[in-house]
């Protein structure tokens, strides 16, 4: 499809370079941006295309994950290098439903590799978001769950953005827009106000927790 291109890309396992489908940055149409984050897209969907299997030595990854540790090589060449064959549409034009098996690949490779929990709970948001997109009410709760407990124990562990891999006032913005869309009222207020409270939060966080509050209150509370 000629909104889509071959990018290259280095595999952190075996280091050579791979290719895989991407949209072109001038093909990107976004039509409107949901709350928590998630994009709706017009053309090609640019979230199809970001796991990547590599056609050399089958690892699959996404491209935010970091340098792999020595002691990390020898269970991903028997769970994943040695296991995976190379998947057809790895490389191709991929569904919503390929798509959603390869993130769960990548965040299957992103536990055993040891990758920051930042990693992982955004590969867990995104599947959230392709089961929302599938009309999976049932599975996108699910993520939802996994995805705030992941972000909650990423705050409890918080360090300094580099380290922790997300800046302070978005993990805060994103636990409380995770509790909203899980309706729990009481955790949404709770991280709401955390963020009302902190005055070391950006005025634009606050604005945007601000606007989501208000929006949760009208549509959900009793
Ligand atoms: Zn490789």
């Amino acid at each position: 499809m000629s909104d889509l291109f071959l990018k290259k890309c280095k595999c952190p396992y075996c280091l050579k370079e791979t290719t895989t489908k991407r949209v072109l940055s001038r093909h990107v149409r976004i039509e409107k941006t949901e709350f928590d984050g998630f994009i709706h897209y017009t053309g090609e969907n640019v979230y199809f295309y970001e796991p990547v299997q590599c056609e050399h030595c089958h690892f699959l990854f996404h491209e935010s994950f970091e340098k792999l540790r020595k002691e990390d090589r020898p269970v991903l060449e028997e769970k994943v290098t040695n296991f995976f064959p190379l998947l057809p549409y790895a490389r191709t034009e991929r569904t919503l439903e390929q798509a959603l098996h390869l993130y769960k690949l990548c965040l299957y490779t992103a536990q055993l590799s040891h990758q920051k929990d930042a990693i992982q709970a955004m590969l867990g948001m995104r599947i959230t978001w392709l089961y929302r997109m599938l009309g999976d009410a049932e599975n996108e709760h699910l993520w939802l769950e996994r995805t705030a407990e992941k972000y909650e124990a990423l705050y409890l562990d918080y360090s300094d953005p580099v380290r922790s891999g997300i800046t302070h006032d978005t993990l805060l913005l994103r636990l409380a827009d995770l509790y909203a869309s899980l309706n729990q009222y009481e955790n949404a207020k709770r991280w709401y106000s955390l963020i009302f409270a902190n005055k070391e939060v950006s005025e634009s966080t606050r604005k945007q927790a601000r606007e989501h509050w208000n929006d949760y209150k009208e549509t959900h509370a009793s």
